[in-house]
């Protein structure tokens, strides 16, 4: 069976010409980039070129500001600690309560065994931001805001520029998580308050297991990970070279998409189950949204049925956050929005990719109201209420 893929917040697939990319560094260029001989040379050109396409992704001014990570996780974890570290006289931090987990948990963390105070600001229904609980929050106790670009559950983009230059006016720094936002809206960062900001190659057809963290020139910086001179001291071990040419090409590649094209589709798969289920919710800003993302909630019908069964007609989607698939709870994005229990429980995630065409969208669309459907009548309630 031919599948569909609609979950590519979770991840990407491999663009085809990212593997190519990255093989010979698989293979015969599998020198060092510190070795200063012939078979070191290849790896650290190759170093610098990557650097370069993620400088150009996400419009920073020098190619310095780019340090190569494991993935949009360490990215976070190192800008959060780092800000902390590098200003002990401020033990507070702000962020929204529908952060990945990336964040919130390590806020959990350092405000149970760390002693900072995490400012958590709630989101409208919509998955908008308070921005009078943001205001209360600022105060010159704050090291870092940390808000993310785009929502991957909801897709909601936080309007980052303006968030960061009220931070900026308490003296705070300002990260902001764009592991979701880079290759699917532009990301220009020349001209803004922003300070710090992550990504993850998996998430626009890279590898796993690589990213980066933008760190504007100037802004105080203490490494996470210790040890050799790599990334100018900032991020010590030896560079996933395959990683990182991977990620350089995947971000060279994510230049030209077309957004407009996925937007369209991802409007024609919302709009058609709109007309075709009754008692469904769009879930995230109506504005405001990635282009690729629809999280919809289907009232008296449980997620984790509809994807199951979706799975069975060989469409993969997500209910909620990936991670917090197989628990029985909404997760902490929509719980957080306060979508009424009777749709939290239904909600389920369609994530469109710059591959994805309009015959699968119409497979979908095909596939989706009968299984609705068949939960329905099985739900305690009366079919009248669904009608
Ligand atoms: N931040 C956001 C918004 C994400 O969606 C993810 C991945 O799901 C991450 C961070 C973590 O990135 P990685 O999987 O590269 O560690």
């Amino acid at each position: 069976m031919e599948r569909i893929y609609l979950d590519n917040n979770a991840t990407t697939r491999l663009a085809p010409e990212v593997l190519e990319a990255m093989l010979p560094f698989l293979t015969d260029e599998f020198g060092n980039p510190s070795s200063l001989h012939a078979l070191g040379r290849g790896p650290a050109r190759a170093l610098s070129a990557a650097r370069r396409a993620v400088q150009e992704l996400v419009g920073a001014e020098v190619e310095s500001e780019i340090l190569f990570t494991s993935g949009g996780t360490e990215a976070d974890t190192t800008a959060i600690r780092s800000a902390l570290a590098a200003d002990p006289a401020r033990r507070e931090i702000v962020a929204s309560t529908v952060e990945h987990a990336a964040v919130l948990a390590l806020c959990e963390q350092l405000e149970r065994h760390e002693g900072v105070t995490v400012h958590r600001i709630p989101v409208d229904g919509d998955g908008r931001l308070d921005i009078d609980a943001y205001r209360a929050a600022l105060s010159p106790r704050v090291a870092l805001v940390t808000l993310m670009w785009a929502n991957n559950e909801t897709g909601t983009v936080f309007p980052v520029e303006g968030l960061a230059e009220l931070a900026h006016r308490e003296g705070a720094l300002f990260h902001t998580d764009a592991v979701q936002a880079a290759g699917k809206v532009p990301v220009a960062l020349r001209g803004t308050d922003i300070d710090m900001l992550s990504i993850s190659a998996h998430k626009f057809h890279g590898p796993k297991g690589v990213g980066a963290l933008w760190l504007r020139k100037g802004v105080p910086f203490q490494p996470l990970i210790r040890g050799g001179k790599q990334e100018r001291g900032r991020r010590a071990g030896t560079e996933n070279i395959p990683g990182i040419v991977g990620l350089g090409r995947a971000a060279e590649l994510a230049q030209s998409v077309d957004h407009g094209g996925m937007r369209l589709l991802r409007d024609r798969l919302e709009q058609g189950i709109l007309a075709r289920i009754p008692k469904v919710r769009v879930l995230g800003d109506p504005l405001d949204r990635l282009p690729n993302t629809s999280c919809l909630a289907f009232e008296l019908a449980e997620g984790e049925a509809i994807l199951m069964l979706l799975d069975r007609a060989g469409i993969c989607v997500s209910s909620g956050a990936a991670c917090a698939s197989g628990a029985m709870e909404p997760s902490h994005v929509i719980r957080a929005m306060k979508v009424p229990f009777t749709a939290a429980h239904g909600a389920i995630r369609f994530s469109l990719s710059r591959g994805t065409t309009a015959a699968e969208i119409d497979r979908v669309l095909e596939a989706l109201p009968p299984i609705v459907a068949q939960l329905r009548a099985l739900s305690p309630f009366t079919a009248e209420e669904v009608r």
